[in-house]
């Protein structure tokens, strides 16, 4: 095995270049599994990671939506054999024994270990990775539909869960990009009505065409929900900025719910009064749960809800990157091996 090479996208520093490394394939350790990738998306947080001034690992393999085919196994790998299906997420592994993994938070877990962040990810030919929270992948699923579900998707659903809105009420989803047209299918399986909001005019229309109730560009959007449709039940915000933040406090009705999922170091304001005495419940929604994870493969398995992925092969990740960073990704990136 040990002549076995892979080709990579390295980060090489912390803020450094990503490029696209050729070396050779670690043997798999205890508890680990090599798998032979298929295909892996690209994801906002690949920016995040790929952005900040501190790192624990680099040169660091980037990449968390990842599916594969399992080529080897270390020793101690009892949950999955060669020739297993698996999809490689943001979570690597968590403790297990705090009181959040034991009540099925472990996305919560202080001491979780991320890919393609704090351990090497998928965006690779070759990838070697622990094995206790892969998670299974239908056969029937093309791979690169199925590699969006392991991030966008798994999010997607678990933010819409959260919401805990039922069939006829009113959700707003602030960023129509590769989370938000999932979640916006994801809504439309519960029979939620989605108001769809983004400061791309190409987004919207794209969310006019699957279904959405109304689409306000970003910037009145809390006003132009209230105006349009009496305020959403809740919000979530999937773009990191600020400004969509108050927008979405903004759209939802009295004891609404705002959801924030995108991340990035800002900051952001919100009015105490109207927080309290409107009784707004304001949260964060990271991941979903495991449960989360396998309706959401389900359902892209059953045809019910569809990733919107352009495919592109390894070479292209830098530019990609650069692509996704300037809002130019309609739908999801993926690389295909
Ligand atoms: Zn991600
Ligand atoms: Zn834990």
């Amino acid at each position: 095995m040990s002549e076995l090479e892979r080709t990579a996208a390295v980060l090489a520093a912390p803020r450094g270049a990503v490029s696209i490394v050729t070396d050779r394939v670690a043997e798999p350790g205890p508890g680990e599994a090599l798998v032979r990738m298929e295909a892996c998306g690209i994801c906002h947080s690949d920016l995040f990671v790929a952005g900040l001034e501190k790192l624990k690992l680099v040169p660091l393999t980037l990449g968390h939506e990842g599916i594969g085919r399992v080529e080897a196994i270390g020793s101690g790998v009892t949950n999955l054999a060669v020739g297993d299906r698996v999809g490689i997420t943001f979570l690597a592994a968590s403790c297990g024994e705090c009181e959040l993994c034991l009540a099925g938070l472990e996305r919560y877990c202080a001491r979780q270990l991320n890919f393609g962040y704090t351990v090497h990810g998928a965006l690779a030919t070759r990838a070697v990775v622990r094995t206790e929270l892969l998670a299974k992948i239908p056969e029937s699923l093309n791979a690169a539909e199925a590699a969006p579900m392991c991030c966008a998707g798994w999010t997607a659903y678990g933010a819409v869960r959260e919401t805990g809105l039922v069939a006829g009420q009113l959700l707003a989803i602030f960023g129509m990009g590769g989370l938000g047209h999932l979640a916006q299918q994801y809504s439309a399986v519960r029979g939620v009505r989605v108001a769809a909001v983004d400061v791309s005019v190409e987004k919207l229309r794209m969310a006019n065409a699957a279904g959405a109730e109304v689409c306000v560009p970003a910037a009145d959007a809390g006003r132009d929900i209230q105006k349009r449709c009496g305020g959403a039940d809740a919000a979530i915000v999937l773009t990191p900025a600020p400004a969509a933040i108050e927008q979405a406090f903004r759209s939802v009705k009295r004891t609404g719910k705002v959801l924030l999922v995108g991340i990035a170091n800002t900051r952001f304001e919100l009015p105490v009064i109207d927080t309290v005495l409107k009784g707004i419940h304001v949260q964060g929604s990271f991941l979903g749960t495991r449960q989360d994870l396998d309706d959401a493969l389900r359902l892209a398995a059953e045809g019910k809800v569809k990733a919107h992925v352009e495919t592109h092969p390894l070479d292209r990740t830098p530019e990609l990157l650069q692509r996704l960073h300037r809002g130019e990704v309609t739908g999801r990136a993926v690389i295909v091996f």
